[in-house]
């Protein structure tokens, strides 16, 4: 098969445009045309007028020698790369010896679960959440009632942190292996939409991931796998040998209960705070890392579909637009859109009681009146929370309960006008032209109540720039709310090539908690490497005897 690249076509065309279009690319009448499938589809909106669909499309031919032999040196006709994913290592049929562990049920944990139950390791997994469906009422009781379960709610549960989100596929991690293939390949198996495979910016909404997160747990527990809900794991038990290497030999878990195990992934995302102080106490490496903090933005969705489609704004092909945004500050920090959600809405995304976090999410129709997205800051350690692996960790929290009492307390989230950011006043009254969809609510005020001056001078210096790339960006009624402190990670917990903690072995740090994923197919695609080294470890003796 050969894969053709950048075959570009107007956004109207028809199935016969594009068989005649490939045709002509590779020099070869019709019936030489075998078979042909969409491998991926972009668009090229740079020039608004004349917006095209950009294509890379699988071809099978009647003589695909000759065709390959006419396009030596032509970067766009290529074989099409084997993107079939292999195990490295399989478990003996009727293999029982000992079960690994996982700890979360998000991304990285349930792809590192489903590929160890495919390996025939029969995983148990362990979550300190509910299960998705009670989970989703527990996190609608914040956004409706103002009521947050500190243990079932936007990040803890079946599914982590992404479950409530607009479910983007992307990432710009290098993927030699195309094992970010398996995971849409796995998700639309759980049924994710086809159109995952080969958009080139997928996305799947939320009552999507919902069910999907549901049909994976059924496969895993069909291969002998087990999940253990509302189990939080408490403490790590390590032994120490004379030489002092360090190894892990169970989990003290929430009910109790104390759970052998010597290979356990630990996926527990970004707001496992409790979880990396005991891990930090247990003498495991963990290190503070850079992340970054600001605000979310709202503005009508047409705002952003005209900037970047012009007349083609609405164009069902195209949906809702999207857009991504970097400034470089005079004061050398970087403000950038951050997690970016067309047709969307503002959502309370606290695990704390009496903090207020924001993020966003969509479904997958993107249909919602207004587009959002975080506007952030980069910070960093040793300049901005000096004090320690943890010190990240209370820094968000100083910003988090601060947006609480600005606020006005009952989790509404704080707001302000850009145009009253920008003369420097607080905002009060009433909305202008953009009523922000964030629930249980917004207080319209200053956001200097609860941001560091430095990331507010740094968003001020970049609205004006922003808008002069997406007209309407810095308009007066614009709506901030704060604050968007889970960007990523506070800390990292240091693994070594094998993917073990540097000093504690048989403790597999994983995903986004861990700091080596950002987004939900980074995070997933983790997973993967690290339940192969892990099931390459375990079985090496039992594959040696
Ligand atoms: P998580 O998804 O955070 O999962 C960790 C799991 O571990 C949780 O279920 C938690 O309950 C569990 N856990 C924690 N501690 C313990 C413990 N001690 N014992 C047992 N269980 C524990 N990314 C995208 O790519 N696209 C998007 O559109 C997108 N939108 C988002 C919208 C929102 C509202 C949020 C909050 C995030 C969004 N993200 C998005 C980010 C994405 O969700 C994360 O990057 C991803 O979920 C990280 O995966 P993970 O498996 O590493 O961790």
């Amino acid at each position: 098969m050969l894969r053709l690249t950048e075959l570009k076509l107007p956004l109207d065309h028809s199935a016969d445009d594009l068989e005649a279009a490939i045709c002509d690319r590779l020099g070869i009448e019709r019936p030489g045309l075998v078979r042909y499938s969409i491998a991926k589809r972009g668009n090229d909106a740079r020039r608004k007028s004349a917006i095209q669909l950009v294509y890379a499309i699988d071809v099978t031919l009647s003589d695909e020698e000759a065709v390959a032999a006419r396009h030596v040196g032509d970067k766009d006709v290529r074989p099409t790369p084997d993107t079939a994913y292999r195990f490295p290592v399989m478990a003996p049929a009727g293999w029982d010896g000992p079960r690994p562990v996982v700890i979360g049920a998000g991304p990285c944990g349930l792809l590192a679960g489903l590929i160890l139950a495919q390996m025939g390791l029969r995983p148990i997994i362990v979550e300190r959440g509910k299960a998705v469906r009670e989970r989703t009422k527990d996190t609608w009781g914040l956004w409706r009632r103002s009521v947050l379960d500190p243990e079932s709610n936007v990040q803890f549960g079946e599914g982590g942190a992404g479950t409530f989100s607009d479910g983007k596929l992307y990432s710009r991690i290098k993927d030699p292996r195309h094992l970010g293939r398996k995971v849409l390949v796995e998700f639309v198996k759980a049924g994710a939409p086809d159109d995952i495979l080969y958009e080139a910016h997928p996305h799947i909404g939320t009552f999507r991931l919902v069910t999907m997160v549901m049909s994976m747990r059924e496969t895993i527990e069909q291969l002998g796998g087990e999940y253990r809900f509302q189990t939080r794991v408490e403490d790590f038990e390590v032994e120490e040998d004379a030489s002092g290497q360090r190894q892990l030999v169970g989990l003290h878990l929430s009910d109790g209960s104390f759970l052998p195990a010597r290979h356990v992934v630990m996926a527990v995302g970004h707001s496992a705070r409790d979880t990396f102080g005991v891990l930090h106490a247990r003498g495991v490496h963990v290190e503070a890392k850079p992340f970054a903090i600001g605000v979310r933005i709202e503005h009508p969705q047409s705002w952003i579909d005209r900037a970047r489609y012009g007349t083609f704004a609405g164009n069902k092909i195209l949906g809702a637009a999207a857009y991504s945004a970097t400034h470089q500050c005079s004061t050398r920090r970087t403000v950038y859109s951050f997690c970016m959600c067309p047709g969307g809405r503002v959502v309370a995304a606290t695990s704390e009681k009496d903090r207020v976090v924001t993020n966003g999410m969509s479904q997958y129709s993107r249909a919602e009146f207004n587009a959002n997205s975080g506007l952030v800051v980069d910070i960093d350690p040793s300049r901005d929370y000096p004090g320690g692996p943890l010190a990240g960790i209370e820094f968000q929290r100083k910003w988090e309960s601060l947006a609480f009492v600005a606020g006005g307390g009952s989790y509404r989230a704080p707001g302000q006008k850009v145009g009253d950011l920008l003369a420097g006043r607080a905002s009060s009254g009433d909305f202008g032209t953009v009523v922000p969809s964030y629930k249980p609510g917004v207080h319209l005020t200053d956001l200097a109540q609860c941001l560091p001056d430095y990331v507010l001078a740094s968003i001020r210096e970049a609205l004006p720039v922003f808008g002069r790339q997406i007209p309407g960006y810095d308009h007066p009624d614009v709506i901030m709310t704060g604050v968007e402190t889970r960007t990523s990670s506070p800390v990292r917990i240091r693994r070594g090539p094998d993917f073990q903690s540097i000093n504690t072995r048989g403790l597999y740090p994983a995903g986004e908690g861990a700091g080596y994923a950002g987004g939900i197919l980074s995070a997933a695609v983790d997973g993967i490497k690290v339940a192969e080294a892990l099931a390459l470890d375990l079985l090496a003796p039992a594959e040696a005897n």
